[in-house]
C-alpha cells in the first residue's frame, strides 16, 4: 500500500464538490502522517479515545470527524478539537454535544445519521424520525450545534442498482430539505461503493482501506 499515491490518486479522481474524508480507524500514526505528507487535512475516527490520541500527536491543522456511534457520556472527551460528527442520532445527544461544546466557546458541526441499508442496523435514524428532530423547537436553543446534512451507509452489497437506490433515496431526502435547514453536507460512500455514491450526490466520502489498506 502507498498511502502517498493512493491520496494523490484519489483526489485527482474526485470533482471539486467532494470532500474526502480518510478513515484512518486502527492505523498507526505514522500511516496518517503519510497521509497528511500527501496534503490530506481531514481523518476520520469512530472510537473516541484513539481519536483523542492521535490528535494530541498530530499536528493541529487537522480536521478530525467522529464516524462511529457516540455514546452521550464520552462526548466530553472530544468536545474541545472534533470539527463533524457525522453519527448524530437523538435529541439527547445534540443537547450533550451542545453544552460540551460551550464550554469551550465551540461549535460542533453534525450530520444526522439516516437508516438506508436494507440491512436491520442499530443505528441511525429513519426520514420520519429526522424531520420531527428538525422541527423539535428546543434545537433553536442550541447555540453550539450547527446541523449541516445527514450521513448514510448503504447496504455491503455489490449490487449496484441497490447501492444506487439506496444513495439516490437520500439525496432526495437531503434535498427536499437542504433549503429549509441550510445544509451543505452528504455523506455517503466508502472504499467500496464512493463511486456510485458520488454519481448519486455525495458531497463527502469517507475511505478507509482504500487508502490505508485493510484493517484487521
Ligand atoms: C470504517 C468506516 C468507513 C470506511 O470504510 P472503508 O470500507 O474502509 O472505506 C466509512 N464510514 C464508516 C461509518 C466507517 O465506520
Amino acid at each position: 500500500m502507498n498511502i502517498s499515491d493512493n491520496i494523490h490518486s484519489l483526489k485527482n479522481s474526485l470533482p471539486p464538490s467532494v470532500t474526502l474524508v480518510a478513515v484512518s480507524k486502527t492505523k498507526p500514526v505514522n500511516d496518517l502522517m503519510k497521509a497528511y505528507e500527501a496534503g490530506q487535512r481531514i481523518f476520520g475516527e469512530n472510537k473516541i479515545q484513539e481519536m483523542a490520541a492521535k490528535s494530541e500527536a498530530m499536528p493541529k491543522d487537522i480536521e478530525w470527524h467522529m464516524i462511529g456511534h457516540v455514546q452521550t457520556n464520552k462526548v466530553k472527551y472530544m468536545a474541545a478539537f472534533v470539527s463533524l460528527i457525522h453519527a448524530v442520532d437523538s435529541l439527547k445527544l445534540l443537547l450533550e454535544i451542545n453544552k460540551q461544546a460551550s464550554k469551550y466557546s465551540r461549535t460542533i458541526r453534525c450530520l444526522l445519521q439516516i437508516k438506508i441499508a436494507e440491512e436491520e442496523s442499530k443505528f441511525g435514524i429513519t426520514e420520519t424520525e429526522a424531520i420531527s428532530l428538525l422541527k423539535d423547537p428546543r434545537l433553536k436553543e442550541l447555540s453550539h450545534v450547527k446541523i449541516e446534512g445527514f450521513m448514510g451507509m448503504a447496504t455491503f452489497t455489490d449490487n449496484t442498482q441497490q447501492l444506487k437506490q439506496e444513495f439516490s433515496r437520500l439525496k432526495r431526502f437531503y434535498d427536499l430539505n437542504k433549503e429549509i435547514y441550510h445544509f451543505k453536507t452528504l455523506s455517503m460512500g466508502m472504499s467500496g461503493d464512493y463511486k456510485i455514491a458520488i454519481e448519486e450526490g455525495s458531497t463527502m466520502i469517507r475511505v478507509g482501506s482504500a487508502i490505508f489498506g485493510e484493517r484487521d
